[in-house]
């Protein structure tokens, strides 16, 4: 019987387990992860789960019946040190190794921590990508009085997180390096709404802010901006992007580029080793160039692919990027890929408060959308990009009229 060893059991790796057993493998699967904690969801961490009290057994992507009932030997608590591809064994920090028939990488990402001087010995300073972070976030936040909290950066990460702290009471103030949040993903447009949305919610969020010092008091912090200017805070959140987990693969000789490179089949440079999920440099056939993308979607897509290629069946990725966010009462869905946009178009809705959506064109193409509280924006968004049906540009924007795909 083969054995199929995946590390990281998270949304790609867990995904992939199950969906083996779906393709028909009958041989072992064992899942590796770090992480002690019975692998679970992470969109909820910096929303829903945030704002909560709950146990993180609220959220978790499978119960433990359910890897028994499927045979999956999940084994939590547990780091792969190294893989020997010529043996085809990996060896773990237990000191124990493990041969495998075939290996898949899920080993995602972790947050940057940025080189800003005095952050090591900065008071209540957390990233936030594990439920032990958002568990360690709450305790600090509930004990503290004042409840100041600065967030660095204006990401997506960045931002749920000073919609829900500010649900709970915090003074939430985000200081943002660019001139606009959200820059690297999003047009201005988009970057002014939500800009606004924070500000009419009491979160002040500042531009141009780079922040280049933390000073520790007894128990708060002063942290420093490159301009002079200088700000109290109890709790200090760092949102400025991840690192992905390449050391593995990089040690063993696979290809990387921006993260671990896979071809369409999400195989990597060796024919026995797959990489799927945060951690991938994979090409798009849709938009015709290698991306990397982080996105529970993109691990779903890619851990179906691979479970049926490890399979012996065959199978090809071909999916539009799709993500979303949740900040206060706004409903942020995403689709498609905006790099290399020359316009972006606004629809608004008339008759509803803040239901609206962005297009963006590279001439005539349509690339992406955003649609905020708008989910039929999304869903003809989709089939536009898709369909690559032509897009009457003056219709999209006379909110008068109905707008869709033909073939709807
Ligand atoms: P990861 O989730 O990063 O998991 C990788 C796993 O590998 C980890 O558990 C790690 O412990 C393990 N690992 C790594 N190296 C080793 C090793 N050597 N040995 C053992 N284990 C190892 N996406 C959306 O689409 N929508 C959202 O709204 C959204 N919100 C988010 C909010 C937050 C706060 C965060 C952190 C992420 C959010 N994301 C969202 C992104 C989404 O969670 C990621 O795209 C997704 O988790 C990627 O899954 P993955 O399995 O590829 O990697």
């Amino acid at each position: 019987n083969k054995t199929c060893v995946i590390i990281g059991a998270s949304h790609a790796g867990v995904n992939l387990a199950f969906y083996l057993r779906n393709e028909g493998w009958e041989g072992k699967i064992i899942l590796i992860d770090s992480d002690p904690t019975l692998p679970y969801h992470r969109p909820p961490l910096s929303k829903a789960y945030l704002t909560s009290n709950d146990s993180i057994e609220k959220n978790l992507l499978k119960s433990a019946e359910n890897y028994k009932v499927e045979n999956i030997d999940l084994q939590l608590n547990v780091r792969v040190l190294s893989i020997d591809r010529a043996k085809q064994s990996i060896t773990l920090n237990n000191g124990s190794t493990q041969n495998y028939d075939k290996l898949v990488l899920a080993t995602g990402a972790r947050p940057i921590i940025p080189p800003i001087q005095g952050i090591k010995n900065a008071n209540n300073l957390f990233t936030l990508r594990t439920a032990k972070d958002v568990n360690n976030i709450r305790t600090a936040f509930n004990t503290s009085k004042t409840k100041r909290v600065v967030i660095i950066g204006g990401g997506y990460i960045g931002l749920e997180t000073a919609a829900s702290l500010k649900k709970l009471g915090g003074q939430v103030v985000v200081l943002e390096r660019e001139d606009r949040i959200l820059k690297r993903v999003t047009a201005p447009e988009m970057s002014t709404f939500f800009m606004e949305l924070h500000n009419k919610n009491n979160v002040s969020i500042l531009t141009n802010k780079n922040v280049v010092s933390i000073e520790p008091n007894a128990q708060s912090n002063t942290i420093v901006c490159a301009d002079g200017s200088k700000f109290d805070a109890d709790i200090i959140i760092v949102g400025v992007g991840i690192h992905v987990n390449l050391e593995l693969a990089l040690e063993a000789g696979l290809s990387i580029e921006n993260g671990i490179k896979v071809n369409y089949t999400t195989q990597t440079s060796d024919e026995n080793i797959y990489a799927i999920g945060d951690c991938t440099f994979h090409y798009n056939p849709h938009y015709k160039r290698n991306i990397r993308l982080e996105s529970v979607q993109n691990a779903l897509d890619q851990a179906k692919i691979a479970a049926t290629c490890i399979s012996g069946k065959e199978a090809v990725y071909n999916s539009i990027p799709w993500f979303w966010s949740d900040q206060y009462n706004v409903k942020l869905q995403m689709v498609g890929l905006s790099t290399g946009y020359n316009q972006v178009l606004t629809r608004t809705e008339t008759g509803a408060e803040n239901k609206l959506s962005f297009w963006y064109f590279k001439d005539d193409e349509l690339l992406a959308v955003d649609a905020v509280n708008n989910a039929k924006a999304y869903v003809y968004g989709t089939k536009f990009i898709k369909s690559g049906e032509k897009i009457d540009k003056n219709k999209l924007v006379d909110s008068s009229v109905i707008f869709k795909p033909v073939n709807l």
